[in-house]
């Protein structure tokens, strides 16, 4: 069985200031199904450039991405966005919900951009934001909800489309420390429970301490 997710020697640099900006210098990791793991580094480090390049939402100017034994460098986008829909699932620090929609709405979004929806969807959603405390709140809209509510809405609609790899970039680092501890639990079980494999990007020890591995982002490389 091939990794879920495989990165080898990814480089990604920027032109700034007619002066080359060297983020990943040689980046390699391996994500196997229902591993769960964590980056820990500092800001600037180039932790969110990295997950957008394994998550197919950017591209890397050195090494490639496999997702299950594909290599994605030469896949046209059309491809990639399949790719992307059916294989992940996506909880970013600050939420990106759809404002004029409501919390269910907003859960149903995947499986919508995938085509129609059904009472299947309907009924998962549904659970979903049950499982996530918020079955009162099904027909809120995110301005009629708390910073930590609309995070599990987030959650809940990143597990949607039951992805195999959830990439997590500091999900919880908009929220106060005990809210933030409640949706990290919350984040975990609902992971293990659907055995997705987990790459999440935190400050958190403790919460990176409960995962398979850490790995640190530093001058480019992860070890
Ligand atoms: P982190 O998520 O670890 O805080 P980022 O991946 O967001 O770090 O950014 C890493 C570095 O890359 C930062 O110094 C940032 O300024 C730089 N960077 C990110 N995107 C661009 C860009 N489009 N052009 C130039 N520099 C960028
Ligand atoms: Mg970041």
């Amino acid at each position: 069985m091939s990794n879920i997710l495989k990165v080898e020697n990814l480089h990604k640099s920027f032109i700034s200031n007619a002066e080359k900006l060297c983020i990943l210098d040689g980046v390699n990791l391996e994500i196997s199904a229902g591993e769960r793991i964590a980056i820990i580094g500092q800001s600037g480090s180039g932790k969110s450039t990295f997950l957008q390049i394994a998550g197919l939402l950017d591209t890397p100017t050195g090494g490639d991405v496999f997702i299950e034994g594909h290599s994605c460098g030469a896949m046209k986008d059309s491809e990639k966005t399949q790719i992307r829909s059916n294989t992940f699932g996506f909880v970013y620090q600050n939420n990106h919900l759809l404002r004029d929609f409501t919390a269910l709405e907003n859960v149903l979004m995947p499986a919508q951009i995938q085509g129609k929806i059904t009472n299947e969807h309907t009924a998962r959603a549904t659970h979903l934001l049950e499982v996530v405390g918020l079955k009162d709140r099904m027909k809120h809209f995110p301005s009629e909800l708390s910073g930590g509510e609309q995070q599990r809405v987030a959650i809940a609609r990143a597990l949607m489309n039951k992805p195999k790899l959830l990439l997590a970039d500091e999900p919880t680092g908009n929220l106060d420390p005990a809210t933030a501890l409640e949706v990290s639990h919350l984040f975990n079980d609902l992971v293990e429970r659907e055995n997705m494999a987990l790459l999440l990007v935190t400050h958190n020890e403790e919460l990176a301490k409960s995962l398979d591995k850490t790995y640190h982002m530093k001058n480019g490389v992860l070890s």
